[in-house]
Parts: structure tokens; C-alpha cells; sequence
């Protein structure tokens, strides 16, 4: 009986696996072998005189090289920020603001493909991903802050919004050009300027978007887009000339940026790791569940700080939930990003591959009881198949470290409140789920889990409209929404 079981869902995965290829052509993108920084509106050689390589994660193939911005460079960047502020931007109505915003969000528009093609080949993420989410968000984002440039006495009633001044932003890999919208956006539409800084393995989408800005006649100097690595964002976050840091990364560099500036006037928002929890109760529909669980932590293969790494199942659905899951895994593609049925890119990084291995391990050495998808992978690039751990407890690091990769930790519980503590029991605390038929548990649920964001029967949702930020471990401040325009200004 379960052999028969078996072999049906096997012609049924394989049936799934054989789609025939469908790749997103590379032509419609194109890369320069090299590129400058892009500082006072034009690209600049580095003066360090250095470059550095970036690949595709999927295939290891060299894409293209980028300048190693050294502190002359951030420097330079720096200056041509304030300038343009103090000549120009600061004295620029909120009305011509809002133009050039427009400008750049329709750009992003114009240019969606092109984008989504770099964003996969840079950063390893399903092009169904970038093509559907990333581009079109990272234009939303654009097109939102455009709206309340002009409008901030409305957003502000009876009081006065002014710019801080130059804000040194820098952002990582797992969203690169959604990331850069988000913190570009709310800085220009608040009459601030801006140097911006990628992470060192995901810079080809930002110098596409400083080419769209070049292209927007943007006056020179508003925004300045740097590349380098970590002493290169070192370099940005203690620069005397910068009034504002935005950073999104790891706790651990959060921590860094927070004692960096300590005693000095730069504000700061910091959004860091997160270790979500998903929680299914047995009266949730579970099909719909099981999904969001798939989506909350495979979506962008686990790269995401509010992935859904946790998951609370309530004991009475538990073996059940376990079975959809695993055999939801078996169907998913795992392959080439620029192909449209992939559903699970390449990793972004080798490195990042060997610290989601390490984790892997561990869980195998503590305990808990693994299941992979028996997807087969690619030889080249940097690749994890979907991972499940079963048999976790609440004190395994699997349970408790941020992996930022395809990995989820899943346990049982009986009681509402039993849930809301483990799930609690986190030193991070940016997002959460509650799948439920029940309104009155949701909002119990809301309410009583410590995260930023709490979704409630879905998952991974973002709007423009909305804030995004942590609490405990995961930073502060907030992003999006009318809260995301107060981190830009001071109230007089
Ligand atoms: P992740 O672990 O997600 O790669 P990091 O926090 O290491 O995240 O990196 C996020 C961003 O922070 C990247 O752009 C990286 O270059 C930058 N960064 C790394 N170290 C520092 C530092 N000491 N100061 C400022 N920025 C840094």
C-alpha cells in the first residue's frame, strides 16, 4: 500500500520535474566588463585604482568587474552628496522632487526586464521572482515616495519636516535593487541626498539603477552609488560628513554601525537578522498553510530576514502538515535562475552556501531528523536543496541562529499560549505567521508575538504603503509607509 503510495507520488514528481526548459533570454540585459563608481553624476575611475570581480552564483561565470571604493573614494562620494544638497536638492520644491522620483519609477518600468535578467544572473534568484516581485516593488517604491514629496505637511500635520541632510546607505545581497528603492526613495522624497553602497556580491543592479538615474537627469551629486566590501561600508558609516546611516544586514555588522556612531549626531535605522516563526493551527486550512510555509522560506531560497524559518504546527495536524510538506518539496524545480519553472535559484554565494552546510551539520548533530528533496542540482554554482529538520528542540541552534538559507526548523505544540512563548523565544523578532480560521486567535496572536510583522493567513507581503522593522536583536526603526519618511527627517 505505501509502496503504491510511493511510486504514484513519484510519477507524479517526476512528471513535475519535466518541464520542458524555459530560459529567459540573456540578451535583452546588457553588463559592461567593468564599471566605475558612480559619483557626482558621472562614473569615476576608483582612486584606488582597484577593481574586483562579480560572478553568477548560479554557473560561477564571470559577469563583469566593479571599483573597490576605498576611503578617498567614500570621501569623494560624500562631498558630492553635500554639495548637491546644499547648492540645490535641499532648496528644491517637494513638487520638482516628486518629478524626478516619477522619472526614475517609470524608468524602472521601461528597463523591467533588463533588471530582472541582472538581478538573477548577479544574485542567483528565479527570474520569476525578480520579474514578478523584486522590479515591480522596487518601482512601487519609487512611485509611493514620489506621491508624498510634495505632500509632507500632510504626513506631518502642524509641524515643519526638514531633510537631515547626506545619507550614507548600504544594503545587502538577498534584494539588491528592491533594497536600494527603498532606502533611495524615502531619502530623495524628504529632500535629503544620498550615497549608497551594494553588497560586494550583488552590485550590478544599483549601477544599473545609477545608470537610470544618470539617464533621469538627476541633478549630480543627489545620488552617489559606491561599490566595495565591508571596509568600504566601514568607511561610509564613519565619515564625518554623512548625518544619516540606513543599513540592512546582519546583527552582527548592525552592532558594529550602532557602536561606530555612538556618541556622535548620525541617526541611524538599522533592520537586521529575524528567525520568524510560522505557526499552523490545526483549524487552518491547511493546503493554503502549507503553501505559505513553502513560499515564507524557500522564496528566494531562505535569503530573506523575515524567511519563515521556524515552524509551530499544533499537535493534532502535525504528522499531517509534515507529509504535505515533504511532499510539496519533491515538486519543487530547483535549478537555473533565468529559467521561468525554476522555483529555487542558486545560492548567492560560497560562502553563504558553507555557513547554511555548517548549520545543516549541526542540526544533524543535535539531533533533529532531516529531509531533503531528492532534487538533483546543477554541477556548477552554489546550490542547497530544500531542507526540513523534524525532532527540533526549542534550544537547538537550528532553532535559534538566523541560517539565511532553504532550511526550516519544525516543532509541535498543544496551547495558544505554549506557542506564543516558544515562539517569543527568540533573540530576534522581525516577522511572524498565524494561520488560522479564527479571527479572534489572530488578533490574540497579534498582539502578543513580539515582531514588527505579524501576517496572518499569508506570508512574505510587502506593499510600499506599509512598514517593515524589528524589534530585540532584529534593529529599529522602520522602513515603508509614512513611518519609513520620519526616519529622513527632523521635526521642528
Ligand atoms: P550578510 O551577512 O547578509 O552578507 P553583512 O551585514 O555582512 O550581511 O553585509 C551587509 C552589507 O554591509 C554589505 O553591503 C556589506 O558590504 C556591508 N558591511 C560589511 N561589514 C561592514 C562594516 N563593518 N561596516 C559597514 N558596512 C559593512
Amino acid at each position: 500500500m505505501a509502496s503504491s503510495k510511493n511510486n504514484t507520488i513519484k510519477l507524479k514528481f517526476d512528471s513535475a520535474r519535466k518541464y520542458a526548459p524555459a530560459p529567459e533570454s540573456r540578451s535583452a540585459a546588457k553588463i559592461n566588463a567593468r564599471y566605475d563608481l558612480f559619483i557626482n553624476g558621472k562614473f569615476e575611475k576608483p582612486l584606488s585604482k582597484k577593481y574586483f570581480g562579480t560572478i553568477s552564483p548560479s554557473s560561477e561565470e564571470r559577469l563583469s568587474e566593479v571599483a573597490d571604493a576605498n576611503a578617498a573614494d567614500v570621501d569623494k562620494a560624500v562631498k558630492a552628496a553635500r554639495q548637491a544638497y546644499d547648492r540645490y536638492w535641499k532648496k528644491l520644491s517637494g513638487a520638482e522632487r516628486g518629478k524626478y522620483l516619477y522619472r526614475i519609477a517609470r524608468m524602472v518600468q521601461e528597463k523591467a526586464r533588463e533588471l530582472a535578467i541582472i538581478e538573477s544572473l548577479n544574485g542567483g534568484k528565479p527570474i520569476r521572482e525578480s520579474r514578478d516581485f523584486d522590479v515591480p516593488t522596487a518601482a512601487n517604491h519609487f512611485f509611493y515616495y514620489a506621491g508624498w514629496a510634495d505632500k509632507l505637511e500632510y504626513a506631518f500635520p502642524n509641524r515643519q519636516a526638514q531633510p537631515l541632510g547626506v545619507a550614507g546607505q548600504i544594503i545587502p545581497w538577498n534584494f539588491p535593487l528592491l533594497m536600494a528603492a527603498w532606502k533611495i526613495a524615502p531619502a530623495l522624497a524628504t529632500g535629503n541626498t544620498v550615497v549608497l553602497k551594494p553588497a560586494e556580491t550583488t552590485p550590478l543592479t544599483a549601477l544599473k539603477l545609477a545608470e537610470i538615474i544618470q539617464e533621469a537627469d538627476l541633478p549630480p551629486g543627489v545620488v552617489n552609488i559606491i561599490t566595495g566590501a565591508g571596509a568600504t561600508g566601514a568607511a561610509l558609516v564613519n565619515h564625518p560628513g554623512v548625518d544619516k546611516i540606513a543599513f540592512t544586514g546582519s546583527t552582527q555588522v548592525g552592532k558594529i554601525i550602532q557602536n561606530a556612531i555612538a556618541g556622535t549626531p548620525k541617526k541611524a535605522t538599522l533592520e537586521l537578522g529575524g528567525k520568524a516563526a510560522n505557526i499552523i493551527f490545526d483549524d487552518a486550512p491547511l493546503d493554503q498553510a502549507v503553501e505559505g510555509v513553502i513560499n515564507g522560506i524557500f522564496f528566494n531560497q531562505g535569503h530573506v530576514c523575515c524567511a519563515g524559518s521556524r515552524l509551530y504546527v499544533q499537535e493534532s495536524v502535525f504528522k499531517q502538515v509534515v507529509q504535505k510538506l515533504k511532499d510539496r518539496l519533491e515538486t519543487m524545480i530547483v535549478g537555473d535562475p533565468l529559467d521561468k519553472n525554476t522555483d529555487i535559484g542558486a545560492i548567492n554565494s560560497k560562502e553563504q552556501l558553507n555557513t547554511i552546510n555548517k548549520y545543516i551539520k549541526i542540526g544533524i548533530k543535535e539531533g533533529a531528523e532531516i529531509y531533503q528533496s531528492s532534487a538533483e542540482l546543477p554541477h556548477k554554482g552554489f546550490w542547497c536543496r530544500p531542507t526540513l529538520f523534524t525532532n527540533v528542540a526549542q534550544s537547538n541552534r537550528i532553532a535559534q541562529e538566523e541560517i539565511f538559507g532553504p532550511v526550516l526548523a519544525i516543532q509541535s505544540f498543544r496551547t495558544d499560549d505554549e506557542v506564543i512563548e516558544k515562539a517569543n523565544n527568540s533573540p530576534y523578532g522581525l516577522s511572524s505567521g498565524v494561520w488560522t480560521d479564527k479571527g479572534s486567535k489572530i488578533f490574540n496572536l497579534t498582539t502578543k508575538l513580539r515582531s514588527g510583522v505579524v501576517w496572518a493567513n499569508t506570508f512574505n507581503k510587502f506593499d510600499p504603503t506599509s512598514p517593515f522593522g524589528g524589534y530585540k536583536e532584529s534593529g529599529y526603526g522602520r522602513e515603508g509607509g509614512l513611518h519609513g519618511l520620519n526616519a529622513y527627517v527632523k521635526l521642528v
